[in-house]
């Protein structure tokens, strides 16, 4: 990187980005964004109000009309500057993810080109929003149908991926046509700030990105949710949160799209690769120090392999370094927050105190920053309270099972329906098993699935909608069917 971390960060704008300005809030409000492995404050933004919220809002919906007149090559030209300009800037946007969510910037640099991933595919789906043509079956209509941009907006993201959950749901609203307010999470608004400013740099028109980082979540979407302007509401988050938002969102009977929570099986079978699984389990359960809604959060080992596996995993566990993110050595970084390290902490305790045993790690980290030791339990059971939880941290619990049919049971055994993982050599269990996963995702043989061009998400309480992919654009379509009396209808017989 060519500046130092203090010039980065001074690069950020802190204002809220409301049409063409980045400004102070309404109130003169302020809140700071902390690292997480050291616990220092690393900046202070403008603290949006509901005021805020709707004056951006007001911003987003002055220019839609323009926003969707504006021909979809050129929307798909700004969506691929953003795309260059993001590849330029990638260090400076790694190095921001880590200062302020922990991940290792080895990571976060893999974040920087999955996130951009999103540009890059959405300016290619920007020209490729096609319709139908047909007449009905009885002859008397010829039937059109188009897709317009479904209109103004809200997306709210989570912070463990800070620029990927943006760009999954900014690009695809660019390229719709739609105008749009963001709302990042409160721990990690400042990747989402540089983004924005990005975005404006590649020639986005001023208003149609519009975003309101805060220190009240409710204070900033229940007021634009309330709006009659507002068609449509993105969220990624957790279960609970998703929850409420469709509550709401039923009063104006907004389009939604929700990614929450997960809690994906990972099953090994007797036939597996075991150095695959191994693999696999290191990427499903530890990318993002396990701060992923994919990541793996039960083992479902075959009794047969189950001891090996747990070993062999234990010992790669025990092989990470812990500690802050920017230094290269380190390859597992803080959790996000003193609150989440004590959660991931009391759900290890919990297990233990039901009959788990700790093959590696089961404690905090040490000092300053909010760490937890890589860890792996056996003896877990699907009577165990971590059976249940998505544990958002470090921990592999292992379950085993005896046959094919019980471990399909495990697996679904979950309100969730998210991602899920199979490791097997059998290619007819493939097929069993993926037609009998109530999950919306699936890796065979793999456990990092996620990629711009494939559609993502959930079924169950993991939520509805799919990011990426040709359907990712499709949530920020309305369909309208356009039908034509035949002129020929009369002489038909
Ligand atoms: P969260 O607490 O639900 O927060 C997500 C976003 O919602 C944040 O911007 C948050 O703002 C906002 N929010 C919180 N309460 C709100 C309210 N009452 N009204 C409106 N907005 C509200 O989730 P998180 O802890 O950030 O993220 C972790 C969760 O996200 C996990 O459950 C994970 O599985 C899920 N996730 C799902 C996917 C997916 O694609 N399915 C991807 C990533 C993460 P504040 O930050 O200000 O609280």
């Amino acid at each position: 990187m060519s500046v130092t971390i203090a010039e980065l960060l001074a690069k950020v704008p802190t204002g809220l980005l409301i049409g063409d300005a980045w400004v102070e809030a309404s109130d003169g409000g302020t809140f700071e964004v902390e690292n997480p492995a050291t616990g220092e404050i690393i900046a202070t933004l403008a603290s949006a109000t509901s005021q805020d919220a709707i004056a951006a809002l007001d911003a987003a919906c002055a220019v839609q009309k323009d926003w969707a007149r504006t021909p979809a090559r050129q929307r798909a030209e700004i969506l691929r500057r953003g795309f260059e300009l993001v590849a330029q800037r990638a260090e400076e946007f790694a190095t921001l993810m880590t200062l302020e969510m922990g991940k290792p910037i080895a990571e976060a640099r893999g974040e920087v080109a999955y996130g951009n991933e999103f540009l890059r595919w959405f300016s290619e789906e920007a020209v490729r929003l096609y319709g139908r043509y047909g007449a009905t079956p009885e002859g008397s209509l010829r039937m059109m149908t188009t897709r317009k941009p479904v209109g103004p907006c809200l997306l709210i993201t989570p912070w463990n991926f800070p620029l990927a959950m943006a760009t999954r749901k900014v690009a695809p609203a660019i390229a719709a046509g739609c105008v749009m307010v963001l709302k990042p999470a409160r721990l990690t608004p400042l990747t989402s700030q540089y983004f924005a400013q990005t975005m404006l740099d590649a020639g986005l028109p001023p208003g149609v990105l519009n975003v309101v980082s805060g220190k009240s979540a409710s204070a900033i979407s229940n007021p634009i949710m309330e709006d009659d302007r507002l068609r449509k509401v993105s969220f990624t988050g957790s279960t609970p949160v998703g929850q409420q938002l469709l509550k709401k969102a039923a009063d104006k009977v907004l389009r939604t799209s929700m990614e929450l929570g997960g809690n994906a099986p990972f099953l090994v079978f007797e036939d597996a690769d075991l150095d695959l699984a191994i693999e696999g389990a290191m990427g499903a359960k530890m990318r993002n120090i396990g701060e992923a809604c994919t990541a793996a959060n039960r083992f479902l080992v075959q009794e047969s392999v189950a001891e090996e596996f747990g070993r062999r995993f234990a010992q790669r566990l025990q092989e990470q370094v812990l500690g802050n993110g920017l230094d290269e050595s380190v390859t597992v970084g803080p959790l996000v927050e003193a609150k989440a390290r004590d959660s991931v902490a009391a759900l290890v305790d919990g297990a233990v105190a039901e009959g788990a045993t700790v093959l590696t790690g089961g404690k905090a980290g040490e000092g300053a920053g909010y760490f937890y030791q890589p860890t792996v339990l056996t003896g877990v059971t699907a009577r165990s309270s971590i059976f249940a939880e998505e544990i958002f941290g470090p921990v592999a619990p292992i379950i085993t099972f005896r046959d094919e049919a019980e471990a399909i049971e495990l697996a679904n055994d979950t309100e969730y329906g998210l991602a899920s993982y199979v490791f097997t050599q059998d290619t007819s269990r493939v097929f069993r098993v993926s037609d009998q996963l109530e999950f919306g995702l699936l890796g065979v043989n793999t456990g990092v699935i996620s990629n711009a061009a494939a559609p993502f998400g959930g079924v169950k309480q993991s939520g509805m909608g799919r990011e990426g992919g040709s359907e990712g654009i499709e949530e920020y379509t309305s369909v309208q069917y356009i039908g034509i009396r035949d002129p020929y209808a009369d002489q038909k017989k």
